[in-house]
């Protein structure tokens, strides 16, 4: 029987995220008169996309979806190049609220485009892959077998180096570039990589739980990737470890099946705490005697970004 939660801190909304949710309902709020697209999820949640439907925002997935000249802010992961051309040809206005974390991998990637070949280790068709991987021409990995498979395309022609998605697992990263190294020895080591604090702090948080909880249950939407990770590397230490993204998913049945005494809890980058304390609640109805604490050796997340002045923009 259930007798111990313990939430994890830093868990939850990230500074980038705070960021992109205050910046499209800023942009919002002070332009009541113009309907306001954003394009994709602004994050990887959907209660805070509906939520933000309800105050009359207004989600596409694609420009053609809108009127030239409409006004549109890109989301969190950010956009490839090709996407803001063609938002100035059709004369949009635009507000970026790409997170400030995934715009540095972006200018790293224009800087570097002509002077190298570049690797990326990231995740075939996630949003912020997509938006970074069309700074440059770019080898996409995601596995060292990945790696393996590209000593055909690399040449002489030109230094190679790597960059990567901001919400990768560390671990699997770092075995990523291990292997880089070993196929390409002459490889040129970013001087930071790409990994954010956000994503590192929050898996920091749940290796410390690991011990001492026998699961770990992630609260994160399937499409969220920092999410997915934190699953991940739960899984591996302790394997009834699971992931669910609102309070119906809360299955009594995988908790006491599993023998799950003491549970550790954590949510991705994009879940509001609304969901952690709904889904908290749902679980104390099936389990009313477990107590309720931060994991002892918790910390807060300060980090914040600055909104820029102007939020909408006519490029
Ligand atoms: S997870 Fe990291 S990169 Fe992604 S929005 Fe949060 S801070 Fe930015």
């Amino acid at each position: 029987m259930l007798e111990t939660i313990y939430l994890a801190n830093p868990r939850g909304f990230c500074a980038g995220v705070k960021y992109a949710i205050s910046y499209v309902e800023t942009a919002f709020q002070e332009n009541p008169e113009t309907p306001l697209y954003v394009r994709k999820e602004i994050v990887h949640n959907q209660r805070v996309v509906e939520e933000m439907k309800k105050k009359g925002i207004r989600f596409i997935s694609e420009l053609n979806e809108v009127p030239d000249g409409a006004t549109v802010v890109f989301s969190a992961h950010g956009v490839s190049p090709e996407v803001v051309k063609e938002a100035t040809e059709r004369k949009m206005k635009i507000g970026d609220a790409t997170c400030p974390l995934v715009t540095r991998v972006h200018k790293k990637a224009r800087n570097i485009k002509d002077t190298h070949q570049i690797i990326y280790i990231g995740h075939k068709g996630h949003d912020e892959a997509i938006g970074t991987m069309g700074e440059a021409n770019m080898h996409l990995v995601e596995s060292p077998e990945d790696v393996e498979a590209l000593q055909n395309k690399i040449t002489n022609e030109k230094p190679l180096t790597y960059l990567m998605q901001t919400t990768l697992s560390v671990e699997d990263t770092k075995n990523i570039v291990k292997k880089i190294e070993e196929v390409f020895p002459y490889v040129e080591h970013p001087q930071k990589d790409d990994i954010c604090y956000a994503t590192t702090e929050r898996q920091d948080a749940v290796q410390k739980m690991l011990e001492s909880v026998d699961a770990m249950l992630v609260i994160g939407a399937e499409n969220s990737s920092n999410s997915v990770r934190l699953c991940q590397l739960a899984k591996k230490t302790r394997p009834a470890s699971f992931q669910i993204s609102k309070k119906e998913d809360v299955d009594p049945k995988h908790i006491m099946d599993s023998k799950i005494k003491i549970l550790g809890i954590t949510a991705g980058a994009s879940s509001p705490q609304i969901l952690v304390d709904e889904i908290v609640e749902e679980i104390l109805k099936h389990f009313p005697n477990a107590t309720v604490s931060l994991f002892p050796e918790s910390r807060e997340d300060t980090m914040s970004f600055k909104l820029p002045k102007e939020l909408l923009k006519q490029y």
